[in-house]
């Protein structure tokens, strides 16, 4: 089997910037399952689908053709041939993506096409059900956490160019959007037995990266 790296967690807690960084350190694929579960809501946002709606969403879960790149330096994630990376990290999409992600004909959807990518080669995944659902016989699975604190620090961060975006209105929506994907009933958020657990709190990114390369060389 191919190396496959599962890397779940919680948002917030660095899971990209790791993935990204041990995908370069192995010379291995990189997969941002979450801007998949963003894409398919911005289609949503976009058709005038209620997101609040779980049978208008399932009912054309099957339309919006998403497609990612996978080169750690420069992933990419279309819609219908869009680039829609930009548009994907908005506070709307942010905000909506836990409603379309809890519907299972979305979540069918796309485990299938992650599933796909997968299954060509070695690969760093990264997600909230990568090491539960996604590929449960990964030989490395890592359940990413920090404080509540530090997470909406660098969410906060990364929504720099919004003046709505402070901390305390982070955390806030952080909180709610984590309550929302660790309680919904399709696949929630949840450490896999076999995952190994790291706190980023008081890690660099190097040593987190370091970390996990290790394990992957166990
Ligand atoms: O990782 P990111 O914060 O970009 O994920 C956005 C949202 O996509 C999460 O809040 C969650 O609702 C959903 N998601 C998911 N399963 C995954 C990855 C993301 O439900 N494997």
């Amino acid at each position: 089997m191919p190396l496959v790296i599962a890397m779940d967690g919680p948002s917030g807690s660095g899971k990209s910037s790791a993935s990204k960084g041990v995908a370069r350190a192995l010379g291995l694929r990189y997969l941002d399952t979450g801007a998949m579960y963003r894409a398919m809501t911005w289609w949503m946002l976009q058709h005038g689908v209620p997101v609040e709606d779980g049978g208008a969403v399932a009912a054309r879960a099957l339309e919006p053709a998403i497609e990612s790149g996978t080169d750690p330096d420069a992933p990419t994630i279309t819609v219908d041939g869009t680039d829609v990376s930009g548009p994907i990290r908005t506070r709307e999409v942010t905000n909506a993506v836990s409603a379309v992600s809890s519907v299972p004909a979305v979540r069918t959807r796309l485990v299938e096409l992650q599933r796909e990518i997968i299954g060509t080669g070695g690969i760093v995944v990264e997600g909230r059900d990568i090491g539960t659902v996604v590929a449960p016989d990964a030989p490395v699975k890592v359940y990413l956490t920090a404080s509540e604190e530090a997470r909406a620090a660098r969410r906060a961060k990364d929504l720099a160019a919004d003046p709505g975006a402070t901390v305390t209105v982070t955390q806030a929506e952080q909180a709610r959007r984590d309550r929302l994907d660790s309680t919904r009933k399709a696949s929630p958020l949840t450490r896999a037995g076999d995952a190994h657990e790291i706190d980023s709190t008081e890690l660099s990114l190097s040593e987190v990266v370091e970390t996990i390369v290790r394990l992957a060389k166990e």
